[in-house]
C-alpha cells in the first residue's frame, strides 16, 4: 500500500449498464474527479460479448459468469481511464465491496446499489490489470495525456 501510495497508475473504471440506466454516470464521474484524480478516456460503449468475456476471463468458471455477461452487454456502458498517485487501490476504496450489502456507506456501491448482480460500477484490481483494460477497452487515439494549467484565468 506505501508503494501504491508513491506510484502513478492508471485504472480502468466503467459505469455498467444498470449505472447508465438509473443517470448515474454523471455521479459516478464526479467521485473520481473530486477526489483529485486525472481523466484520460472517456466514452460511451456498446461492449459486445466477445469483448466481455475477455474482461472478465479470470471469472468464466464461476457459476455467475454466464448472468454477468448478459449484464455488462444489456446495454451501453461508460469506460473511463482514470490516472493518480495510487489510482488502483484508492478507487476501489471508493468503489465499495463487490456486495453493495457489504459495501459502506459513502462509497459508490454503499450509496447507490443494491444487489452484486447489479453493483454499477467496476475499477481494475492492479496496476497490471488497470493497464491491461485500459488497452482492452480503449483505442490509443482514444486517450489524452494531459496536464492541468494553474487557474490562468486569474493571471
Ligand atoms: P469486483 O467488481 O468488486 O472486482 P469481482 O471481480 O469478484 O468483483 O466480480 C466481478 C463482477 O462480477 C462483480 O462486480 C459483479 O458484478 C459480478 N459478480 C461477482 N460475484 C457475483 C455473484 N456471486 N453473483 C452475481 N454476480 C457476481
Ligand atoms: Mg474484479
Amino acid at each position: 500500500l506505501v508503494a501504491a501510495m508513491e506510484e502513478v497508475e492508471e485504472t480502468y473504471i466503467m459505469v455498467k449498464p444498470d449505472g447508465v440506466q438509473r443517470g448515474l454516470v454523471g455521479e459516478i464521474i464526479s467521485r473520481f474527479e473530486k477526489k483529485g484524480f486525472l481523466l484520460k478516456g472517456l466514452k460511451l460503449f456498446q461492449c459486445p460479448k466477445e469483448l466481455a468475456e475477455e474482461h472478465y476471463k479470470d471469472l468464466k468458471d464461476k457459476p455467475f459468469f454466464p448472468k454477468l455477461i448478459d449484464y455488462i452487454t444489456s446495454g451501453p456502458v461508460v469506460c473511463m481511464a482514470w490516472e493518480g498517485v495510487g489510482v488502483v487501490a484508492s478507487a476501489r476504496k471508493l468503489i465499495g465491496a463487490t456486495n453493495p450489502f457489504q459495501a459502506e456507506p459513502g462509497t459508490i456501491r454503499g450509496d447507490l446499489a443494491v444487489q452484486t448482480g447489479r453493483n454499477v460500477v467496476h475499477g481494475s484490481d492492479s496496476p497490471e490489470n488497470g493497464k491491461r483494460e485500459i488497452a482492452l477497452w480503449f483505442k490509443e487515439g482514444e486517450l489524452c495525456s494531459w496536464v492541468p494549467v494553474q487557474a490562468p484565468w486569474l493571471r
